[in-house]
């Protein structure tokens, strides 16, 4: 283990915005331990009994933090819990396991808990990987009721939470002091600490290789949610200017927040649209909070992993609760775009899968996946109609516009026979993100009703630059002046063909280049909801003329270092 006197910084993923300034506080995970053990037919009924019981305890335990906490995701994730605990198959083999296989209470719940944690660390799917600490907290949880072994975690104010990974009772546990920070060593960005993290405004850090120094409780810590840094042992300097950028970011946000309920127009009265890119439901909120007009993209992948068998009707359930809850707005449901780091179970490993079975030519091999997901989308049209957009994923070639429509058109003479009546006039757009399309974005718009603009794979697929690999990310950049020859391109494609063009990669959260889209013509974009506050403020604040200024600055110099210098001034 490193130790260290100097400063060091820490680079991880950026979780949930926001700087913190506080002392290290380390929660060991203690792995909970049993030996196998077995039991007499005496004790069966003992066995059992202690079962219930420490089951009916976690349960109380759940319910007690759920009543604990205003927070509606931690709610959510705590009913979550609940249902693990509750699962009547889980519940069925750990009884038979005392009574069959005459195994201890204990051996009974880690033995069979652990079948289920082995499943999802195996699984390729990311989102599965993320939710085996919920399993584990479960199994420990339940082990120590059992053991009536109390944990007691004290975290004070303004503490800097050092974790490999935290589960979601101990986070909500954590989130009840005011605390500066969460540093995670693993996690992905769907795991629960990530949510309640956003959810509950406390800057968070993950893949943060923290371990590997020997980190005193206590040290003096910064933590930097935006870009996803963390530094050991500041000097009273690094202090200072965060103080000063925290204090900033502050008040920015508190006044950006002034204009959530303004219209959506320029200075001088021009209009544009702001829509929220939503994956889970606990994103509703934040979308209504904020003002979305409706769902630019709605990504519909974690869903797709999340149970085996998705099937037609959890996912119209799923559709149709995003239709209620966004009023008359659009949605615009993106088909299944998995593949490249968003693996299928039944997925081949392929030694590149950001240039392989992904997005529309995984749907057109794999046909039964993709009528299922079109008959979902279609049922539900027939409730919401004139609501809907239909995206699909990674189109590189014309002919798959073509392919999917035949598949769309398919669907809708089925549910036609059945007597149903699917909206018959949804529109069908494609993703632009690999540059293959904008090179013939005439062909396609010919195709297709209207275009969005993925700013994320149109960067990696543009630059060959993986977009998830640190070692190159110095060359990922999206400002690059290659980008906004190709937006601009794309522009005038959908300009010529009369059809609506939206930006929804993560360049639109950009209050600086959403003022550039704005001034280059693109007045539709769709973001992280929790972005839209500080792009609507820019918009709000400036006459579409300085943007066209702005636009026709960046898109006429071929200079990288020029277009950040002219965005400076643009940013939030
Ligand atoms: C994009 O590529 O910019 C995009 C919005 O899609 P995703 O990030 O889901 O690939
Ligand atoms: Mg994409």
């Amino acid at each position: 283990m490193n130790q260290f006197t100097q400063p060091v910084l820490l680079s991880g993923k950026p979780a949930a915005p926001g700087i913190g300034i506080g002392q290290a506080r380390i929660l060991k995970s203690e792995t909970t331990g049993v030996s196998p053990e077995t039991i007499g037919p005496e004790s069966i009924t003992e066995n059992l009994k202690k079962y219930e019981k420490a089951s009916s305890f976690l349960l109380q335990e759940y319910e007690m933090l759920k009543s604990s906490t205003g927070d509606r995701d931690a709610k959510d994730i705590l009913d979550a819990q609940i249902q693990i605990l509750q699962d009547p198959e889980l519940e069925k083999t750990i009884r038979r396991q005392i009574k069959q296989e005459r195994y201890s209470m204990e051996y009974a719940v880690f033995n069979t808990f652990n079948d289920y944690i082995r499943l999802f660390q195996s699984s390729s799917v990311r989102w599965a990987n993320d939710r085996v600490i919920d399993v584990v907290s479960i199994r420990d949880e339940l082990i120590d009721a059992a053991r009536e072994k109390k944990k007691v975690i004290r975290v004070k104010p303004n503490e800097i939470v050092f974790a490999e990974d935290i589960s979601p009772a101990v986070m909500v546990k954590i989130s009840r002091t005011e605390i500066a920070g969460i540093v995670i060593e693993r996690g992905g960005l769907t795991s629960h600490v990530v949510i309640l993290s956003q959810s509950l405004g406390i800057p968070c850090v993950i893949n943060a290789r923290w371990n590997r120094y020997e980190l005193k409780k206590g040290a003096s810590v910064i933590i930097d949610g935006i870009a996803g840094q963390v530094i050991l042992n500041p000097t009273a300097d690094q202090k200072e200017t965060y103080r000063q950028r925290k204090g900033d970011e502050v008040l920015r946000f508190k006044k950006a927040l002034d204009w959530v309920l303004s219209p959506n127009e320029t200075r001088c009265g021009s209009s544009f649209t702001l829509r929220a890119n939503v994956e889970f439901l606990e994103e509703l909120p934040k979308v209504n909070e904020y003002m979305a007009e409706g769902i630019g993209l709605l990504r519909t992948e974690t869903i797709l992993f999340e149970s085996e068998n998705f099937d037609v009707v959890k996912q119209m359930k799923f559709y149709s609760t995003l239709l209620e809850q966004t009023g008359d707005h659009p949605v615009t449901i993106r088909l299944f775009d998995a593949g490249g780091d968003k693996l299928l179970e039944d997925s081949v490993r392929e030694s590149n899968p950001f240039l392989g079975w992904r997005g529309v030519r995984m749907l057109l091999d794999k046909k039964d996946l993709l009528r299922k997901q079109l008959e979902a989308v279609y049922r539900v049209s027939a409730l919401f109609p004139g609501r809907i957009r239909i995206l699909i994923p990674m189109v590189s070639r014309t002919e798959e516009i073509e392919r999917v429509r035949e598949v769309c058109d398919e669907v809708q003479r089925n549910l036609k026979k059945q007597s149903l009546q699917p909206d018959g006039k949804i529109p069908l757009g494609i993703m632009i993100e690999v540059p293959s399309a904008v090179l013939v974005a005439d062909q396609a718009a010919a195709l297709c009703d209207f275009f969005s603009i993925g700013t994320n794979d149109l960067t990696q697929y543009t630059f060959a630059v993986d977009r998830g690999n640190e070692r190159v990310s110095e060359l990922f950049d999206s400002f690059h002046p290659a980008i906004w020859k190709l937006i601009k391109m794309t522009k005038e494609a959908a300009d010529r063909a009369e059809i609506p063009l939206t930006i929804c990669g993560e360049m639109a959260s950009r209050p600086e280049a959403a003022a550039c889209f704005v001034g280059l013509g693109i007045t539709d974009l769709s973001m992280n909801s929790a972005s839209i506050p500080k792009v609507k403020s820019v918009l709000c604040r400036h006459t579409l003329a300085e943007m066209q200024k702005l636009a026709a600055d960046v898109t006429a110099t071929g200079e990288i270092q020029e277009i950040h210098k002219l965005l400076t001034k643009w940013r939030f």
